[in-house]
């Protein structure tokens, strides 16, 4: 029996999430599967929140990653989305993987992923998940203390060492560098540590921390590694492997753009680890690969109107999964996301200020910091949102009873390549699907639909 196996008899949210695969016709788009599962439901009183994931978009944001960075491997951070399908799919289309825990060691490794393949990018490891990746090969870890160290030596000292880097990450809507990375000057008595305790280390590591918002974070953290590669061969080690970690933006449309901070490593690399000399890049990227492949549907369980002076109304809604469930990383973003509407309106229908609640008795259970302006809804309706699926299932909890959302995936034919991953899978059922009928308008906001959420002809 494995970790994993136990944790999901004992209940683990996220055990049960996955449900059927469907077969996408070609000229048919998530959002349309999302608008007939919600005229389905809303023939019923069971209006729980589903999330519907394209899994052709995962293939075609590896297909962008590789166009843009095209010397950088990635290694998917499996803590972004642990989605049994996001991980068959990644490892058909051949990415490495970064795993942070023995569960998502065991997760991979499942899929017949080589351990070479894989690394444990986990800074601070606990003795036992240290010790498994040590009987199962996964050679490539990292670390960034001096008691890393001395748990390596002695429970894998076989491993492959990366040393990650503090970085300067305040330009991040989530940063790390509080808690995870050594300072430069840290660098030098860790890596003669390592050697004297007969360890080798290959390479350097950094995160930007997540959501970046400044390309220049990776070029000063690339500029960095430099100075720690000079270091440690100093010292005898063998310096052959960049880890760019992760922290691209995951949302399509996010300024700066994704090329452009493509373009700023890409010079940096150039610079700092010019082709030819040997060295292998790798990223962890996990919010890039994920974000826009998930669209949530929420419906409204129950509302409020407040008066506020001047004798202006506001508007609150509680819906039926919130901060406890898939919208636990909406509250650390700068700004609100703006819902879809489902609904028929007027065009221009009046606006509110309105504050979105999640289901719980916590008073916390908000989407957002602040109030966003929505139409006059009633219980019943449903709010879109997309680009939902990165850290989003995975936080889920059964905080109040309230069960994770359902997912349902769905992998258009180009995809069909990876069919041998997926033997149960009837592609040629795909054009037979019937189109979701057009009773629903989106109102008004639909400019904030990602390109790749509009219909496909
Ligand atoms: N690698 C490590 C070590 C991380 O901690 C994280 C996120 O926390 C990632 C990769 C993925 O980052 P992102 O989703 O920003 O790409």
């Amino acid at each position: 029996t494995t970790l994993k196996d136990s944790k999901e008899k004992e209940g683990c949210p996220g055990s049960s999430l996955l449900k059927d695969l469907i077969p996408l016709g070609p000229e048919e788009s998530a959002m349309e599967v999302v608008l007939k599962k919600i005229q389905e439901l809303s023939d019923s009183d069971q209006r729980d929140p589903f999330m519907v994931a394209d899994l052709g978009v995962l293939a075609s944001r590896h297909q962008a990653f590789c166009q843009a960075l095209p010397r950088v491997s990635p290694f998917y951070a499996v803590k972004c989305n642990s989605s049994p399908w996001v991980l068959r799919v990644l490892a058909a289309l051949g990415t490495g993987f970064d795993c942070a825990s023995q569960v998502e060691l065991e997760q991979v490794l499942g899929l017949g992923v080589a351990p070479s393949r894989i690394i444990y990018a986990h800074p601070c490891k606990p003795i036992s998940h240290l010790q498994y990746a040590a009987r199962h090969g996964v050679q490539l870890l990292t670390f960034d203390s001096e008691g890393e160290l001395t748990k390596v030596a002695q429970h894998h000292p076989g491993a492959r060492l990366v040393l990650r880097l503090w970085t300067e990450d305040s330009k991040s809507t989530f940063p790390l560098s509080a808690k995870f990375g050594a300072s430069l000057e840290l660098c030098g008595h860790l890596l003669k540590s390592a050697r004297d305790l007969g360890l080798a280390v290959v390479g350097a590591s950094f995160h930007v921390g997540s959501d970046c918002q400044d390309p220049h974070s990776f070029a000063q953290a690339i500029a960095d590694c430099r100075r720690v590669f000079e270091m440690g061969r100093g010292v005898g080690h063998d310096m052959s492997l960049l880890d760019i970690g992760g922290g691209f933006p995951g949302v399509e449309g996010s300024e700066p753009e994704f090329e452009e901070m493509a373009r700023v490593i890409n010079a940096a690399l150039a610079q700092d680890f010019p082709e030819g000399a040997g060295i292998e890049v790798i990223a962890e990227p996990g919010r890039f690969y994920a974000a826009s492949v998930c669209v949530a549907a929420v419906n409204i369980i129950a509302k409020k109107a407040v008066l506020q002076p001047g004798g202006h109304r506001k508007l609150l809604y509680y819906l039926n999964d919130g901060h406890y469930g898939t919208f636990r990383d909406l509250l650390g973003e700068p700004y609100p996301r703006m819902p879809i509407v489902v609904k028929e309106l007027c065009s221009k229908p009046p606006l509110f200020p309105c504050i979105l609640y999640g289901p719980t008795c916590d008073a916390f259970d908000t989407f957002f910091n602040e109030e966003v302006q929505l139409p006059e809804l009633d219980v019943g309706d449903w709010l879109i949102f997309p680009s939902m699926g990165a850290y989003s299932s995975v936080m889920s909890s059964t905080f109040n009873g309230f069960l994770p959302a359902s997912i349902c995936y769905i992998m258009g034919p180009e995809l069909s390549f990876c069919k041998w991953f997926f033997p149960s899978i009837n592609l040629a059922a795909a054009s037979t699907q019937p189109r979701p009928e057009e009773s629903f308008s989106i109102c008004g906001l639909k400019r904030f639909l990602p390109r790749h959420l509009r219909r496909r002809n």
